[in-house]
Parts: structure tokens; sequence; C-alpha cells
């Protein structure tokens, strides 16, 4: 089974938001199907980032609470994988699609400058 993470860029609000992430399958029981709900954020303070999971959001005596969708089966350690991927893969399109040196690159977007192959561009950079 293959998993690859699409990024989607916020809007922009809440500004702590960075970006949602959804887990797209290929392969196996969940084949076709994507898992939606990741959110990137920025940490309080800029220290960082963090990854939040699919959650369902309910409401105790007016009081907003979030119950998480995916869970460890046994070691919480376990979700450290799918968080470092999705903020690696958003790390990896903030950079947008073009070599570093590129002076007309925009982050999260395509390159204006006309590279003919701009990934490869961009890792022979
Ligand atoms: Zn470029």
């Amino acid at each position: 089974m293959e998993t690859t993470i699409k990024i989607i860029p916020s809007s922009g609000t809440p500004a702590t938001k960075l970006a949602e992430a959804e887990v797209h399958f290929d392969g196996g029981l969940l084949s076709g199907l994507k898992l939606t709900g990741f959110a990137v954020w920025e940490r309080r303070g800029g220290a960082g980032r963090n990854v939040t999971f699919p959650a369902k959001q309910y409401a105790v005596n007016g009081e907003r609470r979030a119950f998480a969708l995916l869970r460890p089966i046994e070691h919480a350690t376990a979700q450290n994988t799918i968080r470092d991927a999705i903020l690696a893969a958003y790390e990896a399109q903030e950079e947008g699609d073009c070599a570093p040196t590129c002076a007309s690159r925009v982050p999260f977007g395509e390159c204006t400058c006309g590279r003919v192959d701009r990934q490869l561009a961009k890792e022979t950079a």
C-alpha cells in the first residue's frame, strides 16, 4: 500500500493554522480513498510546528471537546511517523517547486522562471 500526503495551504484564518493535510491511499483496503482532517499549526511564540489529527468535535455542557479518530493501538509514539511525514511534506512545499537559488520561486507555488524540469533543478542546485 502506498500513501502520499497532500498539503493544502491555509487561507490565513486562523493565523496559526498553516495548512490542512490529507493522506491518500493507493492499494490495500483503503485504495482510492483519502483521510482528511490533518492540520499543520504554528506553535505559540513561533517555536516550531505541530500537527493535529482528524477528530470528531462534540460539546458537553457547552464545552467544546475533540475525540481523535486516528488513535494509537498501543504506543503513543505510533503517531510520530505520520506527523513527521506531514511536517516534511509541508516544509518541502513551503520552499516552492524550484531551485533554492531561483529568485522568482514562490512558496507553495509554481515558479515562473520557465525551467523545464524544476524538480531536477531543485535537486541539483
Ligand atoms: Zn524558478
